[in-house]
């Protein structure tokens, strides 16, 4: 079973939304979540998780000696799993890595607060770094609920139909074809013909086509990539 450990000052915030459909139904089922509260393993009076930044500025920076001893909690030595730092400054997620994420034992997911973590926990304890998108979110919860829900659902079981994952969006370095749907005709638009002829060569000749087209007009740089450019 795909085991995600999460490590978090919010741990209240999950299962969230990944304790609704697809994912909420296989929750126990095709994946198991652990949650680390990351103040059980601060020390002193105060439980301080963070302290200002070496060097001044602004914010403060989540300490690593805290945050080694949760990792070391929730990822005993000799645990396979892969262990993530959710930051902006990571490698951008792609179906790719998600896809091989799916085939493995789990994942542990440390989610930064604040200005985010000292360097020297991410370099002691081999953390990959790895960001949903060029912005910058106020935790790392949502990138780690991102994450796990694209993971969730290639698991074995999860989806109804197991072609729907093979054909998505980036799947073949292409985004996906339009889809359509019952009633034929919606605000004088017509379903293309070709969908409801029933020649299903035609039908995905079509669709590989139009998956091209939308990929070459709205990314050219995965176009590139799949031309080998
Ligand atoms: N000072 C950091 C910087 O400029 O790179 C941003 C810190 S952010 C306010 C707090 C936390 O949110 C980060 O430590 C990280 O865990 C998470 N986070 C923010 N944006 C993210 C993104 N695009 N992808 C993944 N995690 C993100």
């Amino acid at each position: 079973m795909f085991r995600a450990s999460v490590l978090t000052l919010f741990p209240e915030m999950f299962p969230g939304p990944l304790g609704t459909s697809l994912a909420g139904r296989a929750l126990g089922e095709a994946w198991q979540l652990e949650l680390f509260q990351i103040r059980d393993f601060a020390t002193g009076k105060h439980r301080q998780v963070d302290d200002t930044p070496a060097g001044g500025g602004p914010g403060m920076v989540m300490k690593a000696d805290v945050l080694a001893r949760a990792i070391d909690a929730a990822a005993p030595e000799g645990d396979p799993r892969p262990r993530f730092y959710m930051s902006p400054r990571g490698r951008p997620l792609t179906q790719e890595r998600v896809r091989d994420l799916a085939a493995g034992p789990g994942a542990i997911i440390l989610c930064g607060r604040f200005e985010g973590v000292d360097e020297r926990l991410i370099e002691a304890r081999g953390l990959e770094e790895v960001s949903i998108g060029d912005y910058v979110l106020s935790g790392g919860e949502l990138a780690a609920m991102v994450l796990v829900d694209a993971v969730v659902r290639l698991l074995p079981g999860v989806m109804g139909h197991d072609q729907s994952g093979t054909e998505e969006s980036f799947e073949a370095g292409l985004l996906e074809y339009p889809q359509y749907t019952r009633p034929q005709v919606f605000e004088d638009r017509e379903i293309p013909a070709i969908l409801t002829s029933g020649d299903h060569a035609k039908v995905a000749k079509w669709r590989r086509a139009e998956a091209e087209r939308i990929t070459r007009e709205r990314r050219p740089d995965l176009w590139a990539k799949l031309k080998g450019e």
